[in-house]
């Protein structure tokens, strides 16, 4: 019996996720958050926070992470920018 499978990684839904994901109803804050694209976008407000994971996420659907990296809505991937304060080092 030949049950070699030609199964992937189930990247489809994970790439509709991405292209599909619509920022989590429209921002009605005064002002307006700034949108992803903005260079301003980590000012937006904080729709959910949790720091237990690591991750927050902003009014216009950034993903934010402790270590300042970001996950756009649109999956673009943005490095981290700041230093860590907290950064332990093995001495
Ligand atoms: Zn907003």
């Amino acid at each position: 019996m030949n049950n070699a499978s030609s199964r992937g990684t189930d990247t489809t839904a994970i790439s509709q996720l991405t292209t599909e994901r619509k920022i989590p109803s429209m921002c009605q804050h005064q002002p307006p958050c700034p949108t992803a694209d903005s260079a301003d976008r980590e000012s937006a407000r904080l729709l959910a926070a949790h720091p237990e994971q690591g991750w927050s996420l902003l009014c216009n659907g950034v993903l934010l992470f402790e270590d300042t990296g970001e996950l756009l809505p649109d999956g673009q991937i943005i490095a981290p920018h700041r230093p860590l304060v907290q950064v332990m080092t093995a001495a």
